[in-house]
């Protein structure tokens, strides 16, 4: 059962065929009040709700489609340290001390996961280890440099691997060096999403699906139209990511909506031995390839991006083509299931938090590195919702440059850029 993919949510996803967590919401229909309204119910507005709800306040989370239905319910799933920024590009953008708060917090995000899939019993397939793998001379040096630099952070169990070394790991004959490192992990997000919105509503606070927000009033009580009712809110939480789009134009300037593809084999008894210790993993291309098995001994293989909601033609098959390039053993395997979905990337990669107003706060721009990371952000936007806003503002002083001349020059550029890293994939 091959399906058709979309950047638009028509598809159907793997997460969405083995989702397990019972989650009941329904459109707002009135008017209510809260102390704290979110848009967007994704990893990061999930979060803030469960905070903010386990902190009494009211809180009334506004979601156009379902819980998990954007970016966070069709990820590769990968639950990464750092930034898709560099750790060194990042020291020069903030100074040293912020790079290194940023970096520490990061991990604290990865450690999150964790605790709340454990605290609220989520059914997430969370699993432990990762691997980078390198293709070409340059990304072995990059590896070597990699495993120093996380030694230099004070993390310990890196490891660079070649040779025969690298079959305990991937049963790929592709890769000159490998580096395994034990912080990363890899979940069901789809499961993990929904089990944080169903720990915020255990908390008390309303979910409401089917609720686009299609106009703020600002002011010391901030109100927000949707179709079917209102909200008036003291605070306004904005986590809409790559989907914020028209709802406030001059903060999805600071994105581009980069769509993604993921294909899911069908279950294969040969899949275990392909990657034999569960591990997640990635290549260092531009494109970069990333793959993980299913708790159902499946391979999930994503790649591939484009820069329209249009999916490129044919893409079970090159999705295929370029699972097998790395795996042979896969010659003959089908794509039971192909989708895809929207990344909010900035400018430099680096996430991007910032007050719209004194009540106004958003976090974006995770750049397809916000599994772990939304799960803090929710957290540090619920705490500076209650005044406590120094960790937010650390995020905050990253600086941010807005796409120039709007969509219709955005995508060319980024067109250009990629068509240069794409080159430099095949050297
Ligand atoms: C295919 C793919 C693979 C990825 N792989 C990885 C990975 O392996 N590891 C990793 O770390 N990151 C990965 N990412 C990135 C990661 O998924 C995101 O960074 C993260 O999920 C962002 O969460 P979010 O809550 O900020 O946004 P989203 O999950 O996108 O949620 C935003 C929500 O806001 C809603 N919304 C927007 N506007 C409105 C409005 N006006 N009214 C009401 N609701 C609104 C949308 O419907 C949406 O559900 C991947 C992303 C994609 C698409």
């Amino acid at each position: 059962m091959s399906r058709a993919s979309g950047t638009s949510g028509a598809a159907t996803s793997y997460y969405e065929a083995t989702r397990a967590v019972p989650l009941a919401t329904t459109p707002l229909d009135g008017d209510i009040t809260a102390d704290v309204a979110i848009v967007g119910g994704g990893i990061t507005g999930c979060s803030a709700a469960l905070d903010l709800a386990g902190h009494g306040l009211r809180v009334a989370l506004l979601e156009a489609q379902d819980i998990g239905w954007g970016a966070s319910g069709r990820n590769g799933g990968q639950v990464l340290p750092g930034y898709a920024i560099a750790q060194t590009k990042l020291k020069r953008l903030v100074g040293p001390e912020d790079a290194r708060r940023l970096w520490d917090m990061s991990m604290e995000a990865v450690q999150l996961v964790e605790q709340r899939i454990t605290e609220h019993a989520i059914p997430a397939d969370y699993h432990k280890g990762y691997l980078y793998a390198a293709i070409r001379p340059r990304h072995e040096r990059d590896l070597e440099e990699e495993a120093s630099e996380l030694a230099t952070l004070g993390l310990k169990g890196a490891e660079v691997l070649r040779g025969a070394a690298i079959q305990a790991h991937v049963a790929s004959p592709r890769y000159r060096a490998i580096m395994t490192e034990p912080f990363s992990a890899h979940l069901h997000p789809l499961n993990y999403t929904l089990g944080l919105g169903r720990a915020a509503q255990a908390a008390g606070a309303q979910l409401y699906s089917g609720t686009p927000v299609t106009a703020i009033e600002e002011g010391p009580v901030l109100r927000l139209r949707t179709p079917r009712g209102t909200v008036s809110a003291g605070t306004l939480l904005l986590s809409g990511g790559a989907y914020l789009g028209r709802l406030w134009p001059a903060v999805a300037g600071y994105v581009m909506p980069v769509g993604t593809y993921i294909i899911a084999t069908e279950p294969r008894p040969d899949v275990p031995s392909l990657l034999p210790l569960n591990e997640a993993a990635s290549d260092l291309n531009f494109v970069l390839d990333y793959y993980r098995r299913s708790a159902d001994d499946r391979l999930l293989f994503g790649g591939r991006v484009s820069y329209s909601s249009v999916p490129p033609p044919r893409l079970a098959q090159t999705m295929l083509a370029r699972a097998r390039a790395v795996f042979p053993q896969l010659a003959g395997a089908r794509a039971d299931f192909t989708w895809g979905g929207l990344v909010d990337i900035t400018r430099h990669r680096a996430p991007q938090f910032g007050r719209l107003a004194p009540n106004i706060l958003m976090a974006q721009g995770f750049s397809g590195h916000g599994v772990a990371l939304a799960g803090l952000a929710g957290r540090i936007l619920a705490e500076a919702a209650r005044g406590q806003a120094g960790r937010f503002d650390v995020f905050a002083r990253i600086p941010h440059a807005r796409f120039p001349g709007g969509r219709a020059f955005r995508v060319p550029a980024l067109l250009l850029a990629t068509s240069y890293f794409r080159l430099r994939d095949l050297l």
